[in-house]
This record gives structure tokens, sequence and C-alpha cells, in this order.
């Protein structure tokens, strides 16, 4: 008996959000994914979809869709080709009427399958979303569907960037990581980025043909009607050059070219900003598109916030640029606020906080106007300087410990600095501040060193916390001459008033006890640096950290982030987080792979260190992240953890 032709898809290696690269593969041949999809074949547009059996002539696999009142022997007879993977019907107008059409549509594909399962491979079938379907209801669903062998998923867009958009990408975020996700309707040019971002593998261009047969040259952000003898914008391209004739054919195609060149362009564009880490911020920039692209954006950080935020790593070496109020919630700034509030602990010890500006230059000690802070402290307070807990009011992390200024994203980010700041950033940072004080002994001073937007944020904070504020820059900006001299008088006073006795800096501990907090969560930072650990190296290169001559782990200042020993991860496997499970008693190699791995802490994100266990619950390695956790699980192939120390023997 022949072999029934199945379809795959790959997950590849990287992340950026959801976003991720692949390949998809129908019978023999490979389609890279993301990869656009529309029914023109003549030309080298990758991948096709086509009502079934129209072409029986072309030579590669594409997706065929069928029509909602199919039957099973009418498909078995037309299908022209056995390696196209099938599209199951949906009827769009049914579907949005009501919640109960949705679920109906469901079943149908459902009974669909079970009648044709003998005859085509379930994993060459692709189920249709309906477009207004209660989410744990179609959770369920997806449950029988992935036992069915089913591993795609088309969901539908309306090109109005409205509720149903905000809609499906919500449903898309029920798949499983390892299923295939396309996007199929009305999709412009502008929209590629942001649904790659949010997790498309496949996505609809067919609206390049609609476009060019109305007479419109799409662009990246803009669309313009072509009329004979009218003015039009220039355009280089190979297509808009070569076309002289005015024949109504020969325009459409020139369009239609022209127009195909646009989604591959930007398409190519949004793969390159995922592999620099900067898709989200390509997202970000498109937003200026029009308002509802604005308003998309914001819908879906509020309501896929958890889904997004969990494929989005959390480490890099790269800028991260923060412009607009866009970024006030994308997942790696909200996440920083989340970890600040919920993992951090201030140093013991400290009597006074003292409250400075952010800089351009990060980390913010290198800055100009930080070394001459960092001056006016000590001279003010020589030998009782480790006293004063020292933080960065910024937008839109809102505070940063001067202990975590070389973490991610707190040494990357890149805002302009106007010192204006808008309410809700105002808002935001007032928040973190009130968190981070209410963890101050209430006795404590805390002296604000800021002025303009920041004196704004303190101001807005003051009525809800229980320290009280001395304000030494009302009038003058903070790094002038006269207010750091006014500092340097507060702080002389102040060690005065409050009898500070001596109290040496400990930075060293400090950095790397916070580090190992929003790493590895609360306690972590005791565990790893107890009262009898020994900490050597510089804070701006390394800090290595040694309990009784064995070292635990090291803070790599590049990275702002931790990375531990095998020692180092034993102390830490009681706290049961980041843990790696694997179903095997060694590990073998430089990797662990997604299929040796029996399950895995949903709280890993990519970037993380994590603690490797086998069967039996010993540490036997530890390792970088490459994937999330529910990655890990999900995923029955791709890289998942790349070593640094293991168990041998
Ligand atoms: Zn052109």
């Amino acid at each position: 008996m022949e072999m029934k032709k199945m379809a795959e898809f790959r997950v590849g290696r990287g992340h950026d959000g959801p976003a991720r690269v692949g390949e998809y593969i129908m019978n023999d041949v490979a389609f890279e994914t993301p990869i656009l999809i529309s029914p023109e074949i003549s030309r080298a547009n990758p991948l096709h979809y086509m009502t079934l059996g129209r072409d029986p002539t072309r030579q590669r696999p594409m997706i065929s869709t069928i029509p909602f009142t199919m039957k099973l022997d009418e498909l078995v007879k037309a299908e022209p080709n056995d390696s196209d993977s099938i599209l199951l019907p949906s009827m769009i107008s049914f579907s949005s009427l009501s919640a109960d059409a949705g679920t109906l549509l469901l079943r149908h594909q459902i009974e669909f399958i079970n009648s044709v399962k003998d005859t085509i491979d379930p994993s060459r079938l692709i189920i249709r979303v309906p477009e207004n379907i209660d989410f744990e209801v179609f959770e369920s669903y997806l449950h029988d569907f992935h036992s069915m062998g089913i591993r795609a998923a088309a969901f539908t867009f309306d090109g109005l960037l409205g509720s149903v958009d905000t809609e499906s990408i919500h449903l898309r975020s029920a798949l499983p990581a390892s299923w295939l996700s396309t996007a199929l309707g009305k999709i412009t040019p502008s929209m590629v980025p942001f649904l790659f971002y949010t997790g498309f593998d496949i996505i609809d261009c067919g609206y390049s043909i609609e476009a060019a047969v109305t007479g419109t040259r799409l662009w990246r952000n803009d669309s313009e009607r072509i009329e004979q003898g009218a003015f039009h914008r220039f355009c280089s391209c190979i297509h808009c050059v070569s076309f002289s004739d005015d024949s109504n054919s020969k325009l459409i195609e020139t369009l239609q070219n022209h127009n195909l060149d646009v989604y591959n362009e930007i398409l190519s564009e949004s793969i390159h900003a995922m592999k620099n880490g900067r898709l989200r911020w390509l997202v970000e920039s498109m937003t200026h598109v029009s308002p509802n692209h604005a308003s998309l954006l914001r819908q879906v950080d509020k309501q896929s916030y958890s889904f997004l935020e969990e494929f989005t790593p959390t480490t890099g070496t790269d800028v991260v640029p923060l412009i607009g109020p866009e970024s006030y919630n994308s997942p790696v700034v909200r996440r920083y606020r989340e970890y600040l509030e919920a993992r951090y602990t201030p140093p013991s010890g400290k009597r006074i906080v003292l409250l400075l500006p952010c800089s351009a230059k990060k980390p913010y000690s290198d800055s100009k106007s930080h070394r001459r802070f960092l001056e006016t402290i000590e001279s003010a307070l020589g030998r009782t300087v480790g006293s004063v807990a020292q933080v960065i009011l910024t937008s839109p992390l809102g505070v940063v410990p001067r202990e975590l200024e070389r973490i991610f994203p707190a040494a990357n980010y890149d805002i302009p600095v106007t010192g204006d700041w808008d309410a809700e950033e105002t808002e935001l940072g007032a928040e973190a501040l009130i968190h981070y004080l209410d963890k101050i002994d209430s006795e404590s001073t805390v002296v604000a060193h800021v002025s303009g937007g920041y004196l704004g944020i303190v101001k807005s904070a003051e009525s809800k916390v229980s320290q009280s504020i001395i304000y030494t820059t009302p009038e003058t900006s903070a790094t002038s001459w006269e207010s750091r001299q006014a500092l340097h008088e507060t702080l002389v006073d102040l060690k005065n008033v409050l009898q500070l006795k001596d109290t040496p800096p400990r930075q060293l501990e400090e950095i790397v006890r916070a580090t190992a907090d929003f790493q590895f969560g609360s306690g972590a930072g005791d565990m790893l640096v107890p009262e009898n650990a020994k900490l050597g190296g510089k804070p701006y290169r390394q800090i290595v950290c040694r309990i009784e001559k064995e070292q635990v782990c090291s803070f790599i200042a590049s990275s702002g982030s931790i990375s531990l020993t095998l020692n180092g991860a034993k102390l830490l496997a009681p706290l049961n987080r980041y843990w790696v499970r694997l179903d095997a008693p060694q590990v073998k190699g430089g990797s662990i792979f997604a299929v040796g791995i029996k399950k895995a802490d949903s709280e890993i994100r990519p970037g993380d260190e994590v603690i490797i266990l086998n069967n039996e619950e010993q540490v036997i390695a530890v390792g970088k992240s490459e994937m999330s956790g529910r990655e890990m699980c999900e995923l029955p192939r791709g890289r998942a953890v790349s070593i640094r120390h293991k168990m041998e023997g």
C-alpha cells in the first residue's frame, strides 16, 4: 500500500514575541515560513491557494480550498495533487451570525475530518476558525482537533483592524506552539509586520490582486488610484518603470506585480527585524499608519499580553528603542515593571533613598551626569555612603534601582530624554515608585533630586507613600552645579541628623542579590549570596560569587544577567523555578532538544538561565533556554536549551 502523503510544520530557531521562522513541508517540498500566500500563480510567488481542481498541470504543492458543500467522494475525485494541503471550508457570512453558528462550523469540520481521515492524512488539513467563537469553547475543540492529528489553523481578517482582527489574534493565541497558523482575508501590506509578530506563519496577500483589478497601487502604508492621464507617484520598481503601454490588461498585470513586491519587501523587512530583536519596534513604528493600527496594537497588548510576553526573550544586548505610548505596555517594558514589583527586595541597612533622573547613556553610571551624582554622594557621605539606596526614575520602565541598572532592558532602552512626560507615563512612574517605597522602611528619608517631569512623578506619588520626602532641586535641572551643591548639603545634613554610622558600600553583593531575585524570583538572592559568600570582580565586567571556595554563580555585566554553576543550580533547586525535566539520566552533548524534555516550568522564557533535572530530581546541568517552557513541552523538535555546565561521568 502506498504511504499516505503528510504535511509537517517545523518551528525554527529564534524568537521575537510569538513571531518565529520555520518550514512548512508539504510532501517533500519545504516552504520557509513566514510566507505569503495568494491565488496568483503567474509569478514566482512561493505559495498558492486555489479552489480545488482548477489547475492539474502544476508541479509544486499548494493549499487547496474546498467549497462548504463538498462531500467526501467529490473531494477524493477532485483532488488533482496528493501533496496539497487542504483548507477546510467555512462560510464567513454564516460564522459571523452568532457564537452558536461558530460552534456548528467547528463541528462540521470535525465530521468532515472523520470522514476523510482514511484517505487524506489529517496533517494535511487546515481548520478554519470562525471569527466569533468563544475563546474557551475554541480551546476545548482544539483539544479534539489535536488528538485527531490536525496541526494547522486559518483565521480570518476583514481589513478593518477592529474587533474581528483583535479576536482572530486572541483566538490564535490558543493554538499549541507546534501548530501552523495562517492569516486569511483582506490584509494590507502595513499589517504584515503585525501579523508576523502575533505569530502567523502564512499570510494572505490576495488583496494585492484585488487592489490591482480595481486600479489600485499599494504602498507600504498607503495606496494610490491609478487613472489615465493623472499624476502618479514615482516608482522605481522594474514593473512600473517598464510599463508604458496603457492597455488595461497590462496595467492590471503591472499593478499586480508591483503590489506583490510591496508585500514581499515588507515581509522580508519583518523577518530581518525579528532576527535583530527589533520586530516589536517595527510593529510600533507602523502604528502611525492610522489610528486603527494604533488601537489594534493597544487592544492586543491588553487582551493578549500573556501570549506576547511568553515568547519575548528576557535577554538581549541590542538597543531597544521605546519611542511612543505604544511602548508603555510592550512586553519587555511591562514585564520589567511586574518583575520589579513581584520579585525585587531592596538591600538592607539603607536609611536614605535617593531619587535621581535617568540619563540617555546606559548604564546610567557611565553617563557624565551620573558620574557627577556619584562623586557628590561620595564626597558628602564618605564612609557612610552604604546607607543610601539610589533609585533612578525613568519612563516607561518606572524605577530602576542602582544595583539593577545593567539588567535587560534597563541597560538597553533608548527613549527621547526631554523630561516632558505625558499623563500615562507619569502615572506609570508614580505607581512604580509607590510599589518601590512600599518595600522600604517607613522611617527612611527620601531625597528627591529631580526636576521637570521626574518631579511630577514624585509629587503624584507623595500622598501615597509613608516616608517623608526632601526636595533638592525645585527650580533648576538636577545636573546643574547649584543643584548638585544643594544635594551635597542635604546629604551632609542628613548624615548628621540621622547620625549615620560607617556603612561600607556592598555594591557587588547588592548587584548579585538583586539580579538573582529579578531573574529567578524572590529568595534567589539570599540563596546564592548568603552572609558567608565571597564576591570578587568589577560591576562593569564580571562579579564572581563563591561559597567556601566553590563558585556558585557569576554576574556578567554585558548581559546584566547571572549564570549559574552546577553548585549554584543545586542551591536554587529548592525554589522549584526555572527547571527543565529531562527524560534521561544525563545530558549528552551541548544542547537539549525539545523532544527529550518531559516537562518544563511554564515561567521559562527564551533567554532564561534554566536548571536541568533528571528523572531522579538531580541537578544534571545548567544552560540558557532557547524557547519558552510551553514550547519545550509542546514542540516535537528544536533546540530547547544551550548547555553551559553539565555533570560529567
Ligand atoms: Zn512599482
